[in-house]
């Protein structure tokens, strides 16, 4: 079937800056700069001073980015991590591989982290908090390091669909993704806010030895100047040809973060007469989401997602069931020891995950990227309209 909406685009914004990028490329590999070199150091340089910290590692996806920043943290068995069912499973995945245990609470209707349940959820086991700020709204990061600092918790953002993402806190700042805790981790896959040409990520931090930590452990634990190996690590580093290509998409982010803006206000503006979809904006000042997704919640959202789907408009499900259903769980044959990760809604430990749950039933995300025209948006809001009339 031939689209007329595509749930992502990417050739779209290649076609775009096509010559930039063929520019940039030819460039580099003519120079044989093909492992760590300037061309990653610049891409780092500029994206730690785009996010808002002082230093910043590339690796080759957002999953990499959270394994080194939980190794360098020091996360390990015998730790909890508080973190969230209704996200994608590296949050959680991470946290086992460590050898620690994600305990995994619910969240509120924004999607994000319900910060009351925080509380309910501390042990003397626990050691760290792992907010993930969904579809490019943060979490209450106000309220969570409030806990952490109150409790002694090490903070490690998963803000691998909030590049660019903020929130105004109290006492003055506005702040950025990934700069409220310890380590914040970027995934720039190409479905993500800024994508590169390959599955990139990348983690951002201001503590200095941290940063050095995640240097070694992105590179099989070697320190590149004394040629020492520190750590049995993995070899997790950005290519540096990715790192040649994304500097030209930094450049144009601001760009594609406005429009993204603009797509939503369009979306808002679509179906603001409709009663039967509830919509992601949720008119709190001290945030300003860049959505990375436009994920709305829909009555008889399957039917809805065929009937778009005949009509050539393209779009995803994220999730179908909560990650706590997921086979590497709920088969014994696949949960090689794991358990059941524990889980904490508003009665305190519990075997289901309310809110977790009713959004499986209920989310369909639309195609949100900067290149969408405004005639795709048009279609799109007529289709879904047409559906519930
Ligand atoms: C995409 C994503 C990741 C992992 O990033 P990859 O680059 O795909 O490895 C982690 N957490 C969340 C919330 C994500 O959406």
């Amino acid at each position: 079937m031939e689209y007329k909406v595509r749930f992502a685009n990417p050739q779209k914004q290649y076609a775009d800056h096509r010559d930039e990028f063929l520019k940039v490329f030819d460039e580099t590999l003519s120079r044989g700069a093909i492992v760590n070199r300037e061309e990653l150091w610049k891409f780092e340089e500029d994206f730690a001073k785009f996010a808002g910290t002082k230093y910043a590692v590339g690796v080759n996806s957002g999953t990499s980015a959270l394994d080194i920043a939980f190794q360098a943290a020091g996360i390990g068995p015998g730790d909890e991590v508080i973190t969230v069912a209704h996200t994608f499973i590296a949050s959680v995945s991470t946290v086992y591989l460590t050898g620690a245990k994600p305990v995994l609470i619910d969240v509120g209707k924004d999607f994000n982290m319900d910060v009351k349940l925080i509380e309910k959820a501390l042990t003397p086991k626990t050691k760290a908090i792992e907010p993930v700020h969904l579809n490019g709204r943060l979490c209450d990061m106000e309220a969570i390091m409030d806990v952490a600092k109150r409790k002694g918790l090490t903070v490690i953002e998963d803000a691998a669909q909030a590049l660019g993402a903020t929130m105004k806190m109290a006492d003055g700042p506005v702040k950025r993704a990934g700069t409220f805790g310890l380590v914040g981790c970027f995934s720039l896959y190409f479905a993500k806010t800024m994508g590169g040409f390959g599955n990139n990520g990348i983690a951002i931090t201001n503590d200095e030895e941290i940063a050095q930590k995640m240097k070694l452990m992105r590179y099989n634990g070697e320190d590149r100047e004394s040629r020492k190996f520190y750590y049995h690590a993995h070899n997790f580093l950005m290519d540096n040809v990715h790192a040649a290509l994304l500097n030209i998409k930094l450049k144009h982010l601001p760009d594609w973060l406005k429009q993204r803006k603009e797509i939503a206000e369009k979306y808002r503006e679509g179906f603001s007469t409709l009663s039967r979809v509830s919509l992601p904006h949720f008119d709190d000042p001290r945030f300003s989401d860049v959505y990375t997704n436009y994920v709305i919640r829909a009555e008889r959202r399957d039917e809805l997602k065929k009937h778009l789907e005949e009509r050539g408009i393209e779009t995803l499900i994220s999730w179908e069931i909560p990650i706590y259903e997921e086979p590497v769980f709920a088969e014994p044959k696949f949960n090689k020891g794991f358990g059941t990760p524990k889980l904490i809604s508003e009665g305190g430990e519990s075997n289901k995950l309310p809110e977790t749950e009713k959004i499986c039933e209920e989310v369909i995300s639309l195609p949100m990227y900067p290149e969408l025209t405004e005639s795709q948006i048009n279609y799109t809001v007529k289709a879904v309209r047409e559906f519930y009339n």
